[in-house]
């Protein structure tokens, strides 16, 4: 039973010099910098590895660490696996079903391109002001006041009014109304289909089996990227379900099946539902250490890219430090 370290990726491109330089996310020639990095101090595992030291009593390297990549974004395939054959590393990619196989946009993605999209943010808060209070009876929903004083607060790199838009639109609205308001947000401020531009975003299912058969491991998401802790039992059951059968379609192993929790979205019940259905490994959004205990195997934390080293000559920081 040791600590390793995982570390989870979103967007891998590049974003100075694209259309949204606004997208928060790693730059591909970083990805590569970082991967020096690491490839000098740590020593890199396979999924199946780690699945084989929690069950089996695989032992694992000293300093291991395990790539992890959410959402399925293309970036994975036209950017990060050609990196990753180069320097023979498995990285672990867990994939929305509806995203990549139905072509519909994950709502936390109609946000970051919506706000990447608007340069003055106050124009989109206008906009949600005017449909909260237009809507306020149907979804029974307070003024714009209560929940701008609740949620406009600045945090880490975003100011107070990107704050507000992301929490009132992934978290604090029920799902019907912040769809809603979502929709017509990128309608206006994209002027794009939805479905063409979540086949530019998202990853197709050739390319899926076909990094599946170059090594990557492939794992569950769920199919709408819902909070899983928010779910009635046959909503979870059935967000899993549509995951699983995705997968086998694609031909992976789901005799070892391992799953991301959708906005790091983990609770005891979830916990013991993804146990019951056999999964074997699941991340969690917490920024910590892994440990490969039975007991943590469904609640493994994962450091954030910007946790680690993007500059191969650097030294590694305290998370080495704390690693076996
Ligand atoms: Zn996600």
């Amino acid at each position: 039973m040791s600590d390793i370290s995982v570390i989870m990726y979103h967007y891998v491109r590049e974003i100075k010099n694209s259309r949204f330089p606004e997208i928060k996310g790693l730059e591909t020639e970083l990805f590569r910098e970082q991967l020096k990095f690491l490839k000098k101090h740590y020593n890199f595992v396979t999924t199946e590895e780690v699945i084989d030291s929690v069950y089996n009593n695989y032992k694992l390297p000293t300093k291991s660490v395990l790539l992890t990549f959410d959402d399925g974004y293309v970036d994975h395939y036209n950017n990060v696996f050609p990196i990753l054959q180069e320097f023979d590393v498995q990285g672990s990619f867990y994939i929305p079903v509806k995203a990549v196989r139905d072509h519909k946009m994950l709502d936390v993605n109609k946000i970051h391109f919506i706000l990447a999209a608007v340069f003055d943010k106050n124009k989109i808060i206008l906009d949600i002001k005017f449909l909260i209070e237009n809507s306020k009876l149907e979804y029974n929903l307070h003024d714009f006041d209560y929940y701008y004083k609740k949620l406009a607060v600045e945090w880490r790199h975003d100011t107070a009014e990107v704050i507000f838009i992301k929490r009132l639109l992934q978290v604090e609205l029920a799902e019907d109304v912040r769809g809603k308001i979502v929709d017509f947000l990128f309608d206006k401020y994209l002027q794009i289909n939805e479905s063409e531009f979540a086949k530019e975003l998202y990853l197709n299912e050739t390319q899926v089996k076909e990094m599946l058969k170059g090594g990557m491991h492939i794992g569950c998401h769920g199919y709408n990227h819902f909070w899983w802790n928010r779910l009635k039992a046959e909503e979870l059951e059935k967000e899993i379900d549509l995951s699983l059968n995705f997968l086998s379609e694609m031909g992976v192993d789901i005799s070892n099946w391992t799953a991301a929790y959708p906005y790091g979205s983990y609770s005891e019940e979830v916990e013991k539902f993804l146990r019951q259905k056999k999964c074997r490994l699941a991340f969690t959004s917490e920024v910590s250490l892994a440990n490969t205990s039975i007991k943590s195997s469904l609640l493994m934390g994962r450091l954030d890219t910007n946790n680690i080293s993007k500059n191969s000559n650097e030294l590694p920081n305290d998370w080495y430090k704390k690693s076996n």
